[in-house]
């Protein structure tokens, strides 16, 4: 099982399609990441599908 940290609070969140806010916690930190992307002006990017795809997206 894969493991991430999610972007909001940072709290452990496990990588499973049945996990919709993923790799969120849950949705109000999905919410609020998403919130703070449109705050910066960016593009609403499409979840990703995998691990390697979020980091890609998170790579400054
Ligand atoms: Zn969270």
């Amino acid at each position: 099982m894969i493991t991430v940290n999610c972007p909001t609070c940072h709290a452990p969140v496990q990588w499973q399609p049945e996990n919709a806010y993923r790799p969120f916690c849950s949705e109000r930190c999905k919410l609020i990441d998403l919130g703070a992307w449109a705050d910066e002006q960016h593009a609403l990017p499409a979840l990703p599908e995998t691990p390697e795809e979020w980091d890609a997206l998170h790579h400054d």
